[in-house]
Order: structure tokens, then C-alpha cells, then sequence
């Protein structure tokens, strides 16, 4: 009577492979998730920021997912302005150069501050001289 004991190995078997092949399935959605999560910025107000032109002072706010397209999209045409190594600037679409940095607005008047003048030197208010990196 071995006939009995083939199909029950068989069956075994299968139930096996079927085991594998749910683990399987499933790490796989856990690591595309992962991996999703990874390379999606958030693109939500909360994560905007300004950006300001060092060419013209005018400001643009990004969320994160949109800083991420924007830069991804410039990279290969930004270079280094100036003394500001270590930017990497955006396309201004008020002036069209590649002068946008991070920056802020000043809070006594709301003028667009970059992080860093064309020079090197600390951005600061052209309005009231409100240093945006406390000196
Ligand atoms: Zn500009
Ligand atoms: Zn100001």
C-alpha cells in the first residue's frame, strides 16, 4: 500500500510550496512598500518651504514632493553661482536664471530673504536688514 503514502507526501508538498509562495507575496508588498515610502516626498502644505532667487529676490514655496521634481528637473543645468558652492539652484520663473535657493520670508515685512546673497554672505531683508541666519 504505498499509493496512500505517495498522495499524502504530494499533498504535503503542495501545501509547501503554497506556504512559500504566500511568504513570498507578502514580502515582496512589505519591500515595494518600503521602497514606495522611500522615494515619494510628502506633498502637503506642511511640507512647504521658500525658495528665493539670488538674481532677482523673488520667492517661490515648494512642498517637498514638488522641491524633488523641480531639482531632479534643473540638476543637469544648474552650476555654482558665484561664491555659493555647495547650492543647488533652481530655474526662477520670474527671471529664468539659476539663482533660486533656499531661503524665508523676512518676518517684519514679508520680503523674500534668501539664505545666502550672491556673494557668499548671509542673506538679509533689502527692506529693513533683517538677517535671516542670526549673526
Ligand atoms: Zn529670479
Ligand atoms: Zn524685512
Amino acid at each position: 500500500m504505498t499509493h496512500d503514502t505517495e498522495n499524502a507526501s504530494a499533498s504535503g508538498t503542495g501545501l509547501k510550496i503554497g506556504l512559500i509562495v504566500v511568504l513570498l507575496a507578502a514580502a515582496g508588498v512589505i519591500s515595494y512598500r518600503h521602497t514606495r515610502s522611500d522615494l515619494e516626498q510628502p506633498d502637503t502644505p506642511d511640507t512647504a518651504s521658500t525658495y528665493v532667487c539670488v538674481e532677482c529676490n523673488a520667492a517661490i514655496d515648494l512642498t517637498a514632493a514638488q522641491y524633488a521634481k523641480k531639482a531632479s528637473e534643473d540638476r543637469e543645468n544648474t552650476k555654482p553661482l558665484g561664491e555659493l558652492r555647495g547650492y543647488s539652484f533652481l530655474k526662477c520663473p520670474t527671471c529664468q536664471k539659476y539663482g533660486v535657493i533656499r531661503g524665508a520670508r523676512c518676518p517684519k515685512d514679508g520680503t523674500p530673504i534668501p539664505q545666502q546673497t550672491k556673494d557668499g554672505k548671509p542673506g538679509r531683508c533689502k527692506k529693513c536688514g533683517y538677517a535671516l541666519i542670526g549673526e
